[in-house]
C-alpha cells in the first residue's frame, strides 16, 4: 500500500510529487527489447501480456489516503504509468510525464517561466512552438529571441540576465537543420540557462538529448512514437528532480493528460519504433539521393547527405538520419503547390512520422503561423515525411509528380 497526498479531483495541493514507482531495471537490454518490455510487466491478475486499458477514473481506498498508488485518473493511471516508464526508459530519463498533446507538454515547460523571463528559440522552430511562445506567453510578459542555433556564438550573444531556457529542435522542422546539442548545453549551462530539446523528429531510437547534457526532452508523440496517424500525444522526459516535481504538479493541476486508450495506442506504437525507424531512414536516404539529381529540385535538405552543413554533427549525435526530407522546387511556390497536389502514394497532409508517406508545403500549411515572422520558410519548400512503403513506389510517385 502506498500513502500519498497527490490529490483527488477536489484537492488543491502545493508541492505535489509523483506517486510513481521507479522504472523497472531493464538498463542492460537493447533498445528494441526495452521498447517492448520496459514498464510493461504482464498483468498480475490475469497474465495478459499487453498493458490493459484502465478506464476507471477512481480507485478504492482501504482507509482515507491508503491506496495502491492510484486514486484518481487525472493524477495517475496505470496505462499512463506504463507509457511514462517505458518512454522515460527509452530516453534514459529518471522521469517521464505524458500529456494530451505535444503542445500541452510544451505549455507545461514554458509555464515554468515568469513575466520578464526570456527564452531563445531556433530560427526555424516548429510553427506551433513559435505561436505558443510569441502569442500566448508573449502576452504574459515572456520575452523571446529567434536565433540560428547552429551558430553557437549567436546563442552566447542572445543570452541575457533573464534568459531561462533555450529550446532546441534537431533536426529542425521543416528545414532539417542540425543543432550541436552538446555545444548549446555548454553555453547555456555556463550561463545558468536550461536546455529543452524537442526530440520529435529524431525519436529516442536515433538520439538521446539527455545523454548530451540537455535538461528536458519534449516529444510530440503524435508523430513517430505513435507512428500510425491515429493518436495525438505529448511527452516530457527528464532526470532533474527539481523540474520534474514542478512538471508533475502541472500535469495534475492543469489536467492536460492523455486518455488511457491513447496511452495504450502509444505503447503499441512504440513496440515497433526501432524497426519502423530503420525503414524510415532507408527510404528517406534513397529519396534524398534521387531528388538531388532531379532538375526540378533546387536543393535537398537531409542530414544524411555529406554536403548537408550539419552532416558531421548529425553523425556524432544521431544513430541514423531520420525519415524527413525537404527540398526546394526550382520553380518556386506554384510549382511546389502543384507537386504536392500531384502525388498519389504520398498523401497531401500535415503531420509526420507515421507508416504512410505524407507530403506538404510548409509555407501554406504547417508553418502558416510563422509567415511574416523571422521564422518564415521558403514558399518553394516541400516537406516529405517518408513512410515505410516499398521504396520503388515512393520513387515512382515523386517522379510522376515532379515530371507532370
Ligand atoms: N514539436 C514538433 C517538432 C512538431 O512537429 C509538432 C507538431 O507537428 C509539435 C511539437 C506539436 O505536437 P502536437 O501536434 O502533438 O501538439
Amino acid at each position: 500500500m502506498i500513502s500519498s497526498n497527490v490529490g483527488d479531483e477536489n484537492m488543491v495541493e502545493e508541492n505535489i510529487t509523483s506517486p510513481k514507482p521507479p522504472n523497472s531495471d531493464s538498463s542492460q537490454w537493447g533498445f528494441e527489447t526495452r521498447a517492448i518490455h520496459a514498464g510493461q510487466e504482464p498483468d498480475e491478475s490475469t497474465g495478459a501480456v499487453t498493458v490493459p486499458i484502465h478506464l476507471a477514473t477512481t480507485y478504492m481506498q482501504t482507509s482515507p489516503g491508503q491506496h495502491q498508488g492510484f486514486e484518481y485518473s487525472r493524477t495517475s493511471n496505470p496505462t499512463r504509468l506504463a507509457l511514462e516508464q517505458n518512454l522515460a526508459n527509452l530516453e534514459g530519463a529518471k522521469h517521464g510525464i505524458a500529456f494530451a498533446s505535444g503542445m500541452a507538454a510544451e505549455d507545461a515547460i514554458a509555464g515554468m517561466m515568469r513575466p520578464g523571463d526570456h527564452v531563445i528559440l531556433g530560427i526555424d522552430a516548429y510553427g506551433g512552438t513559435f505561436r505558443l511562445i510569441a502569442k500566448v506567453y508573449g502576452e504574459r510578459g515572456i520575452k523571446w529571441s529567434a536565433v540560428d542555433l547552429s551558430d553557437l556564438d549567436a546563442i552566447a550573444a542572445a543570452i541575457g540576465p533573464r534568459t531561462r531556457q533555450v529550446w532546441v529542435e534537431s533536426p529542425t522542422n521543416p528545414t532539417l537543420a542540425i543543432v550541436d546539442i552538446a555545444g548549446v548545453v555548454d553555453i547555456a549551462h555556463a550561463n545558468g540557462v536550461d536546455v529543452v530539446v524537442d526530440n520529435t523528429f529524431a525519436t529516442p531510437y536515433l538520439q538521446n538529448p539527455l545523454s548530451l547534457g540537455a535538461d528536458v526532452v519534449v516529444h510530440s508523440s503524435t508523430k513517430y512514437l505513435g507512428g500510425h496517424s491515429d493518436v495525438v500525444g505529448g511527452f516530457i522526459a527528464l532526470s532533474r528532480d527539481d523540474l520534474a516535481e514542478r512538471l508533475f504538479f502541472v500535469q495534475n493541476a492543469v489536467g492536460a493528460v492523455p486518455s488511457p486508450f491513447d496511452c495504450y495506442l502509444l505503447l503499441r506504437g512504440i513496440k515497433t519504433l526501432g524497426v519502423r525507424m530503420d525503414r524510415h531512414c532507408q527510404n528517406a536516404a534513397a529519396i534524398a539521393n534521387y531528388l538531388i539529381a532531379h532538375d526540378m529540385v533546387k536543393c535537398v535538405l537531409y542530414p544524411g547527405l555529406a554536403e548537408h552543413p550539419g552532416y558531421e554533427v548529425a553523425t556524432r549525435q544521431m544513430r541514423g538520419s531520420g525519415g524527413m526530407v525537404s527540398f526546394i522546387h526550382v520553380k518556386g511556390a506554384e510549382a511546389a503547390s502543384a507537386t504536392v497536389s500531384a502525388t498519389k502514394v504520398f498523401k497531401l497532409a500535415e503531420s509526420l512520422g507515421a507508416v504512410e508517406s505524407l507530403i506538404e508545403q510548409p509555407a501554406a500549411m504547417t508553418h502558416l503561423s510563422v509567415a511574416d515572422s523571422p521564422l518564415a520558410v521558403s514558399e518553394g519548400l516541400v516537406r516529405l515525411s517518408v513512410g515505410i512503403e516499398s521504396v520503388d513506389d515512393l520513387l515512382d510517385d515523386l517522379k510522376q509528380a515532379l515530371d507532370s
